[in-house]
């Protein structure tokens, strides 16, 4: 993708900002690319880079004792990754996975800090962002303990599919395993019910989306409830800052899209 595009496409908490804002963070370096399964963080390290997602998404896992591990939040172009330096801590305490490849926004921990330790406007959308992506770990305890394996099954692909802005991907049988906190029997079991339901179709890593509407009837509440967060917290935000700050490439048509996108 042509790096002209990358930046209509953008990153949604970038593309808030003004433009003297988000031209300290990134300057006029090209994006990074993120391949596909690699790690960017693992638990303990020191974050030394913070990412804005803009085709990619990443995994957010837990660290694990023999093998038990779970992810607990996806972070695409509506977020970053790297929320721990705005609480003033420097060192990762979730494994960052690269679920989806593509490209991102890269500004090192040194920069990012000065910025939000300096400027009150960038503060102010991270610090929104930061109490959606806080809500979105709440509720991702109360799935994993309350809500069915197939439900939860169908919320996460919803998800994928909105960050990946496709309807089909690659996901492995390995991260769905990780994602649902189950063995790998209990991810054949559920993926076959939603392809008995003509809802997805589940081949080799390939996944795709049938029936968009027929999987969020599927999925539990869960994913709804994060989506009206982010609505009510900071889509409204993101679209207000857009549309007064100085134009940035794509930043007001992409405030309207987060507002009626995610908005339910
Ligand atoms: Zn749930």
């Amino acid at each position: 993708m042509a790096t002209e595009n990358l930046v209509s496409k953008g990153n949604l908490l970038l593309a808030a900002l003004p433009v003297a804002n988000r031209m300290r963070l990134t300057g006029d370096r090209p994006p990074v690319e993120l391949p596909f399964s690699e790690t960017i963080n693992l638990p303990g390290e020191r974050i030394r880079h913070v990412y804005f997602p803009i085709d990619s998404f990443i995994s957010l896992i837990t660290p694990g004792v023999d093998r038990a591990q779970l992810e607990i939040g996806l972070v695409g172009n509506e977020g970053m990754l790297g929320v721990p330096l705005l609480l003033g801590v420097n060192v990762s305490p979730l494994r960052a996975l690269v679920q989806g490849a593509g490209h991102a926004w890269r500004v090192d921990a040194d920069t990012f800090t000065r910025e939000i330790e300096s400027n009150a406007a960038t503060r102010a959308v991270l610090n929104r962002y930061l109490y959606v992506f806080l809500s979105q770990l709440m509720q991702a305890a109360t799935c994993t303990r309350f809500h069915l394996v197939e439900a939860r099954l169908a919320r996460w692909l919803l998800m994928t599919r909105d960050r990946a802005h496709s309807s089909q991907f690659l996901v492995t049988h390995e991260f769905l395993a990780y994602m649902l906190g189950v063995r790998r029997v209990g991810v054949t079991r559920a993926a076959s019910a939603l392809q008995r339901r003509k809802l997805i179709r589940y081949s080799r890593g390939n996944l795709s989306v049938l029936d968009v509407r027929g999987l969020e009837r599927a999925a539990c509440p869960c994913y709804a409830i994060d989506k009206k967060i982010y609505s009510r917290v900071l889509a409204r935000k993101v679209r207000a800052i857009g549309t007064h700050s100085p134009p940035i490439p794509g930043a007001a048509q992409l405030a309207a899209q987060i507002a009626t996108s995610i908005s339910c």
